[in-house]
């Protein structure tokens, strides 16, 4: 939670008084505005707002692009585990990819990965990085992949001018308490194709067969589940919409002084990046030699850095469920079980991304808060200087 205040109280008091928390009663509009609000702001046809927060956006995405049992989809092994139980949760097999030294999907082994039975690719936009789209789309026309853009940490970034999010056939947003704008939990699937909208939109509300919108859809109605948003989760996200621009800039305003200042240091090199001006400026990557240099540049006075291979959820070794397959609550809903998978890559183990290994355990990460003062940023470049010179004595 990067900022919330007086306008997102008032926001919450004007809908509790209204007495309609409801968004499906025709009298709330609060999550309608929103959702065009946030079409608006992105550029593009379709979005759905979500109380399931972005694995529910995941999931939506998926069943809105038909995939299910039988299909590879394709995650990063760099990434919140939730990418890769929502393909679980559709039927599907995760296939887990390496990243390159941007910290996103490489694309190298992406394709590699790539089999008969691949149906799509999840990028996803790590701590604000935006991934390698032009060469994700290549990949993906080349060999008939749907991609589904995970933006839950990246929330108005860009690629080349394109919004992240917009680029592929879907993109999955979360307004989780970490991310960028954020309702505590909540978040939205967008697209620009009206039948994965339709079938989104069926399946995140159990109730469409009695929906007023129900006589309006080409698809027909399936069982879904609850995936309905409120109008107090709808009241918050408009205001917090209207701070993207201010944290967007005030971040990336920061990121760009702490780099610019750090350059000239012969000692400190940045992870790769493959737009600068789309990043959303939330975190500096700087990449070391080894895993020794990096922790003791971490660890400095004043630094704060941290090395993304420490997080217990992000990095694939942790992802018990996934390692163990225990993929569903019940055994013959298990897609690791099911006869449709049984020709698929499902073969995993602790040592299978070496390279992922590598480059997290060499990397540092840097956090930023969009309300630094310059003193506070004048005083972590001077630390990371410190820390630099310390470096050379290893
Ligand atoms: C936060 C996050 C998710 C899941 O979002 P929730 O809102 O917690 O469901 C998915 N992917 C990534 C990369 C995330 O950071």
């Amino acid at each position: 939670m990067y900022r919330i205040g007086q306008e997102e109280i008032d926001a919450v008091t004007r809908v509790i008084n209204s007495k309609e928390l409801f968004r499906i009663n025709d009298k709330g509009r609060e999550v309608e505005n929103f959702e065009k609000e946030f079409e608006r702001k992105l550029g593009i046809e379709y979005s759905l707002a979500l109380s399931g927060g972005g694995t529910s956006a995941l999931i939506a995405a998926l069943v809105g692009l038909e995939i299910g049992p039988g299909d590879e989809v394709l995650v990063p092994s760099y990434t919140f585990v939730s990418t890769a139980i929502a393909v679980l949760a559709v039927g599907a097999i995760p296939v887990i990819v390496e990243i390159d030294d941007s910290l996103t999907i490489c694309t190298i082994d992406m394709e590699k990965k790539i089999s008969p039975y691949t149906k799509a690719v999840i990028p996803v936009h790590m701590r604000g990085f935006p991934c390698n789209m032009e060469r994700i789309e290549e990949l993906a026309k080349l060999y008939n992949l749907r991609i589904i853009e995970d933006v839950c940490q990246a929330v108005g970034g860009s690629f080349r001018g394109e919004r992240l999010g917009t680029i592929g056939d879907a993109g999955a947003f979360s307004f989780n308490q970490y991310k960028i704008i954020s309702s505590g939990e909540g978040g939205a699937m967008v697209t620009s194709l009206k039948e994965v909208y339709e079938r989104a939109l069926i399946y995140h509300d159990v109730g469409s067969g009695f929906r007023e919108f129900s006589n309006r859809l080409k698809t027909p109605i399936f069982a879904g589940v609850q995936y309905r948003a409120s109008e107090i989760m709808g009241a918050i996200l408009r205001e917090q919409l209207k701070r993207l621009d201010g944290i967007l800039e005030d971040l990336r305003n920061i990121k760009k002084r702490i780099m610019n200042e750090l350059s000239t240091e012969s000692d400190i090199n940045f992870i790769k990046s493959y737009d600068d001006d789309g990043d959303c400026g939330t975190t500096v990557g700087l990449l070391f030699l080894n895993e020794e240099c990096a922790r003791k540049f971490a660890s400095s006075k004043g630094v704060n850095g941290w090395l993304p291979i420490d997080t217990g959820k992000h990095v694939y070794t942790g992802w018990q469920t996934i390692l163990e397959k225990r993929g569903s609550h019940h055994p013959l809903m298990n897609p690791y079980k099911r006869p449709e998978n049984q020709n698929l890559n499902m073969s995993y183990s602790k040592e299978m991304c070496p390279q992922t290994l590598d480059i997290l355990s060499r990397t540092v990460l840097l956090v930023i808060h969009p309300d630094l003062n310059e003193e506070d940023v004048t005083l972590l470049i001077k630390s990371c200087r410190e820390a630099a010179k310390q470096l050379i004595k290893l």
